[in-house]
């Protein structure tokens, strides 16, 4: 049980992000959800999250493309046993139309911001004598697909960051991971299905079937559940050993 650990989660009131906390709630951690606006209904899904778990649960606003935001999350948070830097965006466009200010916001926001809050949160962990990293990247950390040059270069970036983080605490009772999903049916990937057909001419179901899911061998989605639960298992003790990789989440995307 995670009872008496604090996980912030970035980027979470929505998608994977509000599917991790969840689950966190689920298995007795407090949790922080976070985003970049500040909303009545961004605190209410705190609220839903702390009734529905019988656990505490804040909502507190930062924004991950600002290097302050993100340590000031951290420390606005108090503790922090459990970080999961999942907070992220996503541009599709040829390297030589990619706006160079969508490559900026991806870098900031998908990799830059788990630099500092990474940073912020270490000493925290070391305080409290345990920790957990788990850095929500990408089969696109691990392999390719054009148009997302920025996303799959801030994915690749995270896990090298991981590793490195990994080694760093090597010794104490803290792990780094990173977790790949592959396909996951949430707002992310819903706005990337307009572009999508329309860069390849293709309808929206075939669009689903031929480009999205090509490369999971599956043919489903992964689930935002599956994400929380990757998630919770990091965070037990039978992966206390487990530093420094990756896990795929992903309908066997990778072993193609
Ligand atoms: P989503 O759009 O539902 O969630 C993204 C979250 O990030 C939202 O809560 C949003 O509010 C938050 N966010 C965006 N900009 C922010 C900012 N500047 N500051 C703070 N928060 C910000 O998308 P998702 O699919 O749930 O994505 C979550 C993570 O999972 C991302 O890192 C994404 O790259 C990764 N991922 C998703 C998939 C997938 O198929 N959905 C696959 C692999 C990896």
């Amino acid at each position: 049980s995670l009872n008496g650990k604090t996980a912030i989660i970035t980027g979470s009131n929505s998608g994977i992000g509000l599917g991790i906390a969840h689950e966190l709630a689920k298995a007795g951690a407090a949790v922080v959800i976070n985003s970049f606006t500040d909303r009545d209904e961004d605190h209410a899904i705190a609220k839903e999250i702390a009734d529905t778990h019988g656990v505490s649960a804040r909502y507190i606003k930062a924004d991950m493309s600002k290097p302050e935001e993100c340590r000031a999350l951290i420390d606005q948070a108090g503790a922090c046993d459990i970080l999961v830097n999942n907070a992220g965006i996503q541009h599709v466009a040829p390297i030589d139309q990619f706006p160079p200010e969508k490559w900026d916001a991806i870098i900031a926001i998908n990799l830059s911001s788990a630099f500092h809050t990474t940073a912020a949160a270490l000493p925290k962990m070391r305080e409290a004598g345990w920790g957990r990293v788990v850095n929500i990247a990408s089969a696109h950390g691990l392999t390719a697909s054009p148009y997302k040059s920025a996303y799959i270069a801030a994915k690749h970036g995270i896990i090298g960051m991981t590793k490195t983080v990994a080694l760093e605490t090597a010794e104490e009772p803290i792990t780094a991971n990173a977790i790949c999903p592959g396909y996951v049916l949430t707002p992310l990937v819903e706005a990337q299905i307009p572009d999508t057909m329309k860069e390849y001419d293709m309808d929206r179901e075939t669009v689903i079937r031929e480009v999205m899911l090509k490369r999971q061998p599956s043919k489903e989605f992964a689930t935002v559940e599956q994400m929380g639960g990757t998630c919770v298992f990091l965070c037990s003790d039978a992966a206390a050993q487990i530093t420094g990789t990756t896990i795929s989440v992903d309908g066997g995307w990778t072993a193609l």
